[in-house]
């Protein structure tokens, strides 16, 4: 048996059912929900390790729902929306969920979003054994934060401040899509248009610079109208882009 278990927050029967049997299926331990109400009391009194969350409930919006266990709790929380709720989907992000599934998806492809939380589980736990790492790695990347410096393949690469910066934010973030709003927040201190069409380019001479030294691979996934993320590397092959977010880079 899976230790993980996961809390299955969906008002839909049809895909209730889909879900729980794809779980079932692998061997998951898991708590159905089909109301927000009923969530928020099975998320404080079972503390599940992951959530899948619709965003259209019955009784109180998803993103909301976010918000209240965010005050409490880091859990992962996978946003299943559909097509016509992209900017909820977004605001969910901004209000701290960690990926997304849009409807249709595929079994193959929850299963494969619920395996990189569990990655993203196992390694903060491994983490916060060693708190304070002053050095990231992933794949050939190389952070050293005391320094503030970055390395591929044993190489410094040349970046700007800001470049640097959001580098370390994208890598502090590993595997969680950021939205273009969190990331001017972050290193702007606002979100105005202007910082997201600056964010635009700061990110495409970032993305030049760490794929001409990493053999073209691309470290860094964009979200086509929502953010980027940073993939650890032993993600690749195993997640399957959705139809609407295209691994290519613009
Ligand atoms: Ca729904």
């Amino acid at each position: 048996m899976n230790k993980f278990q996961i809390l299955v927050v969906e008002d839909d029967p049809p895909i209730r059912k889909l879900i729980a049997t794809t779980l079932k299926t692998h061997d998951y331990k898991y708590l159905l929900a089909q109301n927000a109400e009923e969530a928020l009391m099975q998320a404080s009194t079972y503390t599940p390790d992951v959530m899948f969350l619709d965003l259209g409930l019955p009784d109180l919006d998803g993103v909301e729902v976010i918000r209240r266990i965010r005050e409490w709790s880091n859990m992962p929380i996978i946003v299943i929306s559909a097509r016509s709720e992209d900017e909820d989907k977004i605001e969910a992000l901004d209000a701290g969920a960690d990926d997304y599934l849009t409807k249709p998806f595929s079994v193959e492809e929850l299963l494969a979003r619920l395996r990189v939380m569990q990655r993203r589980i196992a390694l903060l736990r491994s983490d916060s054994e060693v708190m304070d790492d002053p050095v990231y790695v992933n794949g050939e990347l190389k952070i050293d934060y005391a320094a503030g410096c970055a390395y591929l393949n044993g190489e410094e690469i040349k970046l700007t401040p800001i470049e640097y910066k959001l580098l370390c934010l994208l890598a502090r973030n590993t595997g969680r899509v950021l939205t273009h709003k969190y990331i001017t927040q972050k290193i702007w201190g606002s979100a105005w248009d202007s910082n997201i069409a600056s964010l635009r380019v700061f990110m495409a001479t970032l993305r030049k610079k760490l794929e001409k030294e990493n053999g073209n691979v691309s470290l860094i996934q964009t979200h086509i109208g929502i953010g980027y993320r940073m993939l650890r590397l032993d993600e690749w092959g195993s997640v399957k882009p959705s139809a609407d977010q295209p691994p290519r880079t613009r």
